[in-house]
C-alpha cells in the first residue's frame, strides 16, 4: 500500500495542482473548432463546410500542440508542452503568414478555417477556473514575455494522458462537446471525409503499382 502511494505520487497524481489538471484534450479542441467553423459557415455561405477547409480546421485546431509537444517533450528544443505554439505573439504572427499564402493561392476559405482552428485551441486551453477569477495557467499566453510555472516532466503525449487524465466535469463536458461536433458534422455531410479517403485510396493504388 506504502509503495502504491509513492509510485503513484512520484508520477504525480497527487502533486499537479488543480488547474493545470484541467486539461483541454485533443478531441475537446476538435469539437469546439467544428462547432464554430460550422457555424460560421452558415451564416456567412448559408452552406456546411468544404472538404479542403474541414480538414484545414482539424489541424489547425491540434497546430498548437503539434508545434509544441514534440518540441517540447522529445526533442527537448522549448521548454514546455504550452510555449511557442500557444503563444499570441506566434499566433499574430502565423496568422499573417497563413493569410498571406491564402490570398496568394487563392485559398482564402482554407485559410480561415485553419486560423479558426488555431486561435480556438489557444482559447480553449485557458482551464475554465479563470471564470472564478484564478489566471494560474494562462501565462502561456505571454510566452516567452512572462515567466512560465514549472511542468511536470512528461514523456510524450501518451505519457501526458497517464499522468494527467482525470475524469471529471471538465473531461464529460469535452467528450459533449465532441459528440456535438460529430452531429453537426454529420449533418454537415461529413465534409473532408471523402477528401481523405480518395488519399487514402489513391496511396493504396500506387502502392499495389509498385
Ligand atoms: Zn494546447
Amino acid at each position: 500500500m506504502h509503495l502504491q502511494v509513492g509510485a503513484a505520487s512520484r508520477h504525480g497524481y497527487f502533486d499537479v495542482p488543480r488547474t493545470s489538471r484541467e486539461i483541454m484534450w485533443p478531441w475537446g479542441h476538435l469539437g469546439v473548432a467544428y462547432l464554430l467553423y460550422s457555424i460560421y459557415t452558415h451564416r456567412r455561405f448559408d452552406r456546411p463546410p468544404s472538404a479542403l477547409p474541414a480538414i484545414a480546421l482539424a489541424i489547425g485546431s491540434q497546430f498548437p500542440d503539434l508545434v509544441d509537444k514534440p518540441l517540447a517533450w522529445t526533442f527537448d528544443v522549448l521548454p514546455g508542452g504550452r510555449t511557442l505554439g500557444h503563444s499570441i505573439f506566434f499566433a499574430i504572427a502565423l496568422v499573417s503568414v497563413v493569410y498571406a499564402l491564402a490570398i496568394r493561392f487563392d485559398r482564402l476559405e482554407v485559410g480561415t478555417a485553419f486560423v479558426i482552428g488555431h486561435v480556438s485551441h489557444v482559447i480553449t486551453d485557458i482551464p475554465p477556473s479563470v471564470l472564478g477569477g484564478d489566471f494560474s495557467g494562462t501565462e502561456y499566453l505571454l510566452w516567452p514575455v512572462v515567466e512560465q510555472p514549472p511542468e511536470e516532466p512528461v514523456g510524450g503525449i501518451l505519457d501526458a494522458i497517464l499522468t494527467y487524465y482525470a475524469l471529471g466535469p471538465y473531461e464529460i463536458v469535452q467528450f459533449g462537446l465532441f459528440a456535438a461536433a460529430a452531429i453537426v458534422w454529420y449533418r454537415d455531410g461529413m465534409p473532408g471525409l471523402g477528401y481523405v479517403r480518395s488519399l487514402l485510396a489513391r496511396g493504396r493504388g500506387t502502392k499495389a503499382e509498385s
